[in-house]
């Protein structure tokens, strides 16, 4: 089948598919009824164990100690039998490797009992440890082949749900994957320790109000963006397929111009396939909540209410995954790519970040009492002094080839990282800054100490340009790419705070905090002096405007724009000292981490320049090439009979063939010329290998403007973004 046979024959498909079926019979089981009936939550485990088994687990939960064998036994056996019930015949040890992807090795529990039948086992210790043969993901040089295992152990902070499939249903243990010298190996490892960092560091800045003792924890709310296309048109687009982007592709003559997707109706299939999703989440205990259409045309949303940063970033995994595998269901492909199509908005994961405790509450959450509001303001400074001080960190866990196209492209914030406090935040802050009064306005919440104004209780102000926004209770990271995993933006987020929360302890511990007054008074003091260092990287404007570039530029905020210049940051000397002085990462676990990174944005550009000369050589420049000689056909056929064709067109294709086998050898050169050491190839891909994929470009898009249709091979824009 020629290639434009393949694109005519998706659109019939589209054109004359099945009505959506009804997939789930929703009126027999109550979407309410099923959240969390697949997992093994701490309610099921309280009903089911031993009373002082429970009691044991949840004091290793709470605590983060070691979970002992005789404990572990008593769980897994229980957890075996729970998961037997619901028809499991598999367990699996689900990790998260340095490729932002989830990874799972099923076993089966079954064995030969030795008379010819099976016995199902599962104890303690392979509940708790798994020795999968891991050594086929990347680890940046902490594993040799030859030193090859690695280790999952239990993380017994997230539940272990059961995953359905048709033909059964497998148990997840979510664990951490670290390698036999226990150097991190995966994305969770680090979360989990940077949550012990900022609860330390937390605890003594709450000492001061009275608000220590429970764990205070990071709290996750990520709202992830993505599109829906139809199946056919995603097979039958080799870019798509293989690098989750479209590497071609014209505008279309109707774009988003006209704001009608945002908050539209949502299409049939779509939002059935939303529902199944939903229910899907639902199951494994993901509190999923909003859905919308997005700006996009087929860009759509789904957001969890937060949870607790660990369990929140697994639950995410979880949500990518089944929104991709939900949408095959409904004859459509999730892209959860940050940029599927130029010239349209793309996607990120704004990331809503808070912390808190039972006792001590939201910390962000300004409060009921003048205490309350004392504490929020040691927060928000720490936050301030944290995008400052760590601004190129916090740029460089958000960093890969898919979301350089989305950062600065005037739908997401730009690379420059600044705090949006809101008018009367800023306004707050900067009284106390000054050492002058606020007029107490009337739904102020008063601090009872003079040297602090009153504090708006959720101020509802919104900035959506903002990298950092505070959103009257937390604090929202919306630099953060739609196909990333949240673990790399937690853990620099519990670093930076854990950093500055020491810092403001400090600075409290050597002051006179002897009455309510003088820690008043001592917060003032910080609050002056963080904002006197940090102030410049408060904006509230309009974040996109070129304005804010130079004016960024002119308060010395840095503005590291590609991922070549915000990666090596990772392996700066304050970074690397920083992860190793509160134990979240190692200096050879931080170095191998850049590695890995590097490597990804290396070989993700390569796998699209790949593409790219594949899809130019054998569909576009063939069609091209028949389009042209019909013409030239056309052109001396009526030269015989003495009339003059349409050289112009001819010659315009003539011109555009030549500059598409000019783009394609300056491509292949560029590639063939790459350099091999990390950072310089790097910068090769951005300055030499993008560029010349951009030319590339260039030239298939004006052909797609000028070729017959019926000669087109690719799926076109129109056709993928409009047709459902
Ligand atoms: P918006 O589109 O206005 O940003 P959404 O309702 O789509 O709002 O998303 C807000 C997200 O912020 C939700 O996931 C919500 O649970 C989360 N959130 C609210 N409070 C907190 C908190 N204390 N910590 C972390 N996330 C929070
Ligand atoms: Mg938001």
């Amino acid at each position: 089948m020629s290639g434009n046979s393949v694109r005519l024959e998706a659109i019939a498909k589209i054109v004359n598919q099945d009505p959506v079926e009804k997939a789930i019979p929703f009126q027999e089981v109550p979407t309410s009824d099923l959240f969390g009936i697949n997992v093994f939550s701490l309610a099921v485990m309280k009903e089911r164990l031993p009373k002082h088994v429970y009691q044991s687990l949840k004091q290793t939960i709470e605590s983060g100690a070691t979970l002992d064998l005789t404990t572990a036994d008593a769980v897994a056996a229980e957890m075996k039998s729970w998961a037997l019930e619901r028809g499991a015949t598999h367990y699996a040890h689900v990790f998260y490797p340095l490729t932002g992807l989830t990874a799972e090795k099923h076993d089966s529990f079954f064995s030969p009992d030795g008379e010819g039948g099976t016995i199902a086992e599962f104890e303690g210790k392979t509940l708790i440890q798994g020795e999968p043969d891991g050594s086929s993901f990347p680890s940046g040089g902490i594993r040799q082949t030859f030193e090859a295992r690695g280790y999952t152990i239990w993380d017994v902070t997230s539940p272990a749900y059961i995953l359905e499939n048709p033909n059964g249903t497998t148990l997840c243990i979510p664990t951490a994957f670290v390698s036999w010298t226990g150097e991190a190996l995966d994305k969770k490892t680090p979360v989990l320790r940077s949550m012990q960092a900022l609860n330390k560091q937390a605890q003594r800045v709450l000492k001061f109000f009275g608000n220590d003792g429970e764990f205070v924890s990071a709290t996750a709310g990520p709202e992830q963006e993505y599109f829906l296309i139809d199946k056919s048109f995603y097979y039958a687009r080799p870019d798509l397929l293989n690098a989750g982007r479209t590497l071609f592709g014209a505008p279309p003559p109707r774009g988003q111009e006209f704001d009608d997707h945002y908050f539209g109706a949502i299409h049939e299939r779509v939002l059935a396939c939303m529902f199944e999703s939903e229910r899907e989440c639902f199951k494994l205990g993901i509190p999923v909540k909003t859905r919308h259409n997005e700006v996009a045309p087929s860009q759509y949303e789904i957001a969890p209410v937060f949870e607790y940063a660990n369990v929140a970033t697994d639950h995410q995994q979880l949500i990518m995954v089944t929104l991709r595998r939900v949408a095959e269901k409904y004859g459509m492909a999730c892209l959860l790519h940050e940029k599927p199509f130029a010239g349209v908005n793309g996607s990120g994961k704004h990331l809503n970040y808070s912390m808190g405790s039972s006792v001590a509450g939201n910390l962000f959450d300004p409060g009921e009492t003048p205490s309350d509001n004392v504490q929020f303001l040691v927060f928000c400074a720490a936050m301030l002094r944290s995008v400052y001080k760590w601004a190129p960190l916090l740029r460089a866990v958000v960093a890969s080839a898919s979301n350089d196209h989305r950062l600065g492209a005037n739908e997401a914030p730009p690379a420059i990282l600044s705090v949006f406090l809101g008018d009367e935040l800023t306004e707050i802050v900067e009284s106390i800054a000054k050492g002058k009064a606020v007029k107490a306005k009337k739904d102020l919440l008063n601090l009872g100490v003079d040297v602090l104004p009153p504090i708006p209780k959720h101020s509802g102000d919104r900035n959506r340009t903002s990298p950092m926004a505070f959103t009257g209770n937390r604090f929202e990271f919306r630099a953060v790419g739609s196909s990333q995993s949240i673990a790399g933006p937690l853990v620099a987020l519990n670093a930076v705070m854990a950093d500055s929360l020491d810092y403001c302890a400090s600075f409290l511990e050597k002051s006179d905090t002897s009455s309510p007054e003088a820690l008043g008074a001592a917060v003032g003091e910080l609050v002056k002096e963080v904002y006197a260092e940090c102030h410049t990287v408060i904006f509230n404007g309009d974040g996109y405007s070129a304005e804010w570039h130079e004016e960024a530029a002119s308060r010395g905020l840095p503005n590291l724009k590609t991922s070549a210049e915000a990666l090596p940051v990772l392996i700066d000397d304050s970074v690397v000292e920083l992860l190793s002085r509160y134990h979240i990462l190692s200096p050879r676990e931080t170095h191998s981490r850049y590695e890995v990174y590097a490597e990804q944005y290396i070989k993700t550009i390569n796998v699209e320049s790949n593409l790219m000369l594949e899809i130019a050589r054998t569909l576009v420049f063939p069609a091209a090439v028949r389009f042209q000689t019909e013409l030239a056909e056309s052109v001396s056929a009526l030269k015989a009979v003495g009339i003059d064709g349409d050289t112009e067109t001819l010659q315009a294709i003539t011109t555009l063939v030549r500059d598409l086998q000019g783009a394609v050898s300056a491509l292949a050169k560029a590639k063939t010329d790459a350099p091999e050491e990390p950072k310089a190839a790097c910068d090769w891909c951005r300055d030499a290998i993008l560029p010349a994929m951009e030319k590339l470009r260039a030239a298939v898009d004006s052909l797609e403007g000028i070729v017959a249709d019926d000669f087109w091979p690719l799926p076109t824009y129109q056709e993928m973004l409009f047709m459902k």
